[in-house]
């Protein structure tokens, strides 16, 4: 990978993706980070089935603090691990309130200590609730981040979002991770990519999935 490449990439995805935005449902910092703590491991569409009846009874830090756990568990209960998810939505909000006036923080480390917050929900809230540039790794942009030649197979998600940083320019990497996320949502797939049709085969470093 060179930054060239990385620029050609970028530009073809926003290309074949002139809408890339968070896909998450939200009207404030606070929801967004409710809800990409809910996405963990379920579909964003998911979330966004349950995140209406969630915000409309709890909508700010100073109510889901007070929220019954079984409350919250029986309006998430159709995204799986509504447990944790429900005890870390509490838990992360009593936090809120104690330490920052029910406010989200805007700054990595301060996101990272909240209580269900990984480098995932803290690079996407950064990037997309506060519009500083970050690239958050998930399970898509890991996957086509080593299939499109951005990282070495056996990099780790820190490798992978360090590669992806280095290469491609810093004004886009709020977009990037859109794109990456929509490409392999669309084309590159984890079981069967479509690379048949891919417009981005002549990039692959996969072998158009016959590696
Ligand atoms: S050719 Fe196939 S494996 Fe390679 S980037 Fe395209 S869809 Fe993914």
């Amino acid at each position: 990978m060179n930054k060239i490449k990385a620029n050609l990439i970028v530009d073809s995805l926003k290309q074949i993706f002139p809408v890339h935005e968070c896909f998450l449902n939200h009207k404030n910092v606070f929801e967004l980070l409710c809800a990409v703590m809910l996405s963990a491991q379920t579909t964003d569409a998911r979330v966004n089935m349950v995140t209406p009846y969630l915000f409309e009874k709890y909508p700010d830090a100073y109510a889901l603090k007070d929220a019954k756990l079984d409350d919250v568990k029986a309006i998430i209960k159709s995204i799986g691990l509504a447990n944790n998810k429900a005890i870390n939505l509490i838990k992360m909000s009593t936090v809120l309130v104690e330490k920052y006036n029910g406010n989200v923080p805007n700054d990595f480390n301060l996101l990272q200590e909240l209580p269900g917050v990984g480098r995932k929900t803290a690079n996407v809230v950064l990037a997309v609730g506060f519009k500083v540039p970050a690239i958050a790794v998930d399970t898509h942009v890991y996957r086509v981040s080593y299939r499109l030649g951005f990282r070495k197979e056996e990099a780790n998600l820190l490798e992978a979002e360090a590669s992806l940083k280095k290469y491609i320019k810093k004004e886009d990497w709020i977009a990037a991770h859109h794109l990456l996320i929509l490409f392999g949502r669309t084309y590159c797939k984890a079981q069967n990519p479509n690379c048949k049709e891919c417009p981005l085969i002549n990039y692959c470093v996969f072998k158009g999935g016959k590696k």
